[in-house]
């Protein structure tokens, strides 16, 4: 099966999707001195002509707007049940879309240009556990480091900055150079706000004592700043108080676009960046050679996208000589690959798809985050959100605009714990406080921000969950439909001990301790979510089987042997195929950390590695 004779290729490489992975990638090989076609469905965000544009896009504390932006999002609506009755008590359930709302952009840059820009460095384990499956050492804990340092310009350490620069040297292994600028979103004392300094300090001080071994966390503290990032706190795999970098330069979001465009415009005959180019499938010759992709050119082809177009777009193909890098994330590479002929034959056999390699593991092993929400009522609306409306007029857009400074120029994510719930040997809680009223993902979620003044949200968030049940599956054969995606939480999933359901609870249960001074005390007037009528274990459970989300979803084309449900090689090559890679959230086997895009990021460094090392062999 050959999918004709091909013209002469004009690029070297083909790159799918803009996102953390694919812009990295894309960007490194060009960099490097490769012709480089990088396909991104979405447009701009920053040539968008779209409602609340660039702001959205740019404002750190607009996120969730970026998220809801109609220019640049893809809405997919995914079951967390297959049961229907379990599924609709969520109350954040879409019932004439079957299905609860997973915001995505389709933009170039992917999710990082909508995303809370935190940047976490995953566990060393997570890593190792590569290494081990693979039998590939290039994916052990102490070589990945690198790829964090190549990519991050650290400007939240300055002493450590400029022991670096003197001594080429600093323990805490934060890169300096790289093109991904880090920053932290406003130590406490710049929120110039005493009332929510004592709320937040008391919480602080709660939380060490409550995680124990105070003394010893808080001599950490100071050494490291709190930073998670720091490679001492990484070794040790601490949990803790934690400040939390963010994606930002000069609190303006930063992402894969910026880098895209920075080597574009360096190398403008190296990396071709063509937007609204929705890639429908991969060519190849008659050997499973891969020689390029089919693509329909044309503005909002997909049918996620929150106003989709009903032209038919124009009909193109693109040509590579060497490979097709897929990184069109996790809900998509998997896609794009059944439309392709791979994945399980009889999945394929049900949409009229001929089979080219006949590979189960393709969209199987879908695994995410558990996240909760302990949404607290203050007494007080939070000063500095007086006159705030979220939009380009009000007085802290205008202080952000003038001096990005303020509270505009943070995420809205004040102070972050790190905890071990009993069910892990690791770190598996990570606790983050939220200034406003935060419950989950529904159409409509950021307008609850713009709403109230007065909330502090305890996002609990669970990590390496032990469910890797989830499958995203065809709807059609229409490349231009979304996919089906099932997460099948805790009952339905693989966890059959439901130790992650026991971990969300020890969450919630740790946060409440946290604020329950500041309850007494009435400056929380109340617990809306869970809400004090929900004490019991039962009772705490069936509020998390109910109203758990994720938004970090992953792993459904793993690295790893084919006998096992690995779609991918340690090198990121697609079983059965030659000239076909994944690089993006969906190569990992096991989901990576407390936040993924670190990861995302790094793997993207890493295949640049091997494909140019690859090229000089
Ligand atoms: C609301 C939200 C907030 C988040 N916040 C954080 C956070 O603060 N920290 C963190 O670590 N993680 C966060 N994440 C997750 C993180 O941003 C993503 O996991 C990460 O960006 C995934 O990278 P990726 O390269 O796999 O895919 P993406 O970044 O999603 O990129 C995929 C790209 O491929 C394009 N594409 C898809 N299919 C095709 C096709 N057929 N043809 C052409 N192009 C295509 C898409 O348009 C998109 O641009 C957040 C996610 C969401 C939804």
């Amino acid at each position: 099966m050959s999918d004709a004779s091909a013209p002469r290729p004009s690029h070297e490489y083909i790159v799918v999707g803009s996102g953390a992975g694919g812009g990295t990638l894309a960007a490194r090989l060009a960099e490097a001195g490769h012709s480089v076609l990088l396909l991104e469905a979405g447009g701009d965000p920053l040539q968008l002509s779209g409602d609340r544009l660039p702001e959205d896009y740019q404002v750190p504390a607009f996120h969730a707007f970026a998220a809801e932006n109609s220019t640049m999002r893809w809405d997919f609506f995914v079951r967390h049940y297959a049961d229907e009755e379990i599924q609709q008590k969520d109350d954040k359930y879409t019932a004439d879309r079957r299905g609860v709302l997973y915001p995505r952009a389709g933009t170039l840059g992917g999710c990082t240009a909508h995303n809370a820009m935190i940047l976490i460095y995953p566990h060393n384990s997570d890593w190792d556990h590569i290494a081990q499956l693979t039998g590939d050492s290039s994916w052990s804990s102490a070589n990945m480091r690198k790829y964090f340092e190549r990519l991050e310009d650290c400007r939240h350490r300055p002493l450590a900055r400029w022991i670096h620069k003197l001594t080429r040297f600093h323990a805490s292994r934060h890169g300096f150079h790289g093109w991904l600028t880090t920053e932290v979103a406003i130590p406490m004392e710049a929120l110039g706000n005493r009332h929510l300094r004592k709320v937040l300090e008391k919480l602080a001080a709660k939380a060490s004592h409550k995680i124990g071994a105070r003394l010893h966390r808080l001599r950490w503290f100071f050494k490291t700043r709190g930073d998670p990032n720091d490679w001492r706190m990484v070794k040790l795999a601490s949990s803790g108080l934690r400040l939390v970098p963010v994606t930002t330069q000069n609190h303006v979001r930063i992402g894969s676009r910026e880098r895209i465009r920075a080597v574009a415009e360096k190398y403008p005959t190296k990396l071709a960046v063509e937007c609204h180019a929705l890639v429908t499938r991969v060519l190849f010759d008659g050997s499973n050679r891969v020689i390029g992709v089919e693509y329909l050119k044309g503005e909002r082809l997909y049918r996620a996208h929150a106003s989709p177009s009903n032209g038919p777009g124009e009909p193109c193909r693109a040509f590579a000589s060497r490979e097709v890098v897929l990184c069109g994330g996790a809900f998509n590479t998997p896609q794009l690959l059944m439309l392709s002929g791979i994945g399980p034959a009889e999945e394929l056999a049900r949409h009229g798809i001929e089979v080219r390699v006949d590979l189960p593991g393709v969209g199987r092993n879908l695994q995410d985050r558990y996240e909760v929400s302990v949404v607290n009522r203050m007494k007080d609306d939070w000063q500095m959100m007086s006159g705030a409306t979220f939009t380009k007029g009000d007085p802290q857009y205008r202080e952000w605009n003038a001096s990005k400074e303020g509270v505009y120029a943070t995420n809205g994510g004040v102070l972050a714990v790190v905890k071990r719930s009993k069910q892990s040997e690791l770190p598996d809680l990570f606790c983050l406080g939220l200034v406003g009223k935060f419950k989950g993902y529904f159409p409509g979620y950021s307008k609850l921000i713009t709403e109230h003044r007065n909330y502090l949200s305890w996002i609990v968030l669970k990590a390496h969950t032990l469910n890797n049940a989830g499958t995203v599956t065809l709807e059609s054969s229409d490349p231009r439909d979304p996919p089906k995606i099932d997460f099948h939480y805790f009952n339905e999933g693989s966890d059959k001990e439901e130790k992650d359901l026991a971990a969300v609870v020890e969450g919630i249960e740790f946060v409440r301790a946290m604020t329950e001074e500041l309850r007494v005390k009435g400056v929380i007037v109340e617990e809306e979510l869970p809400g004090q009528h929900c004490r019991s274990d039962r009772q705490l459970k069936q509020f998390v089987r109910e109203n758990a989300w994720g938004h970090h979803a992953s792993c459904t084309c793993p690295i790893g042997p084919k006998e096992h449900g690995g779609v991918v090689s340690s090198d990121f090559r697609v079983h059965g195929t030659q000239g076909l890679r994944v690089v993006d959230a969906s190569a990992f086997p096991r989901i990576p950390g407390f936040f993924i895009v670190s990861a995302v990021y790094m793997i993207g460094e890493k295949a640049a590695d091997v494909m140019l090392a690859g090229v000089k062999n």
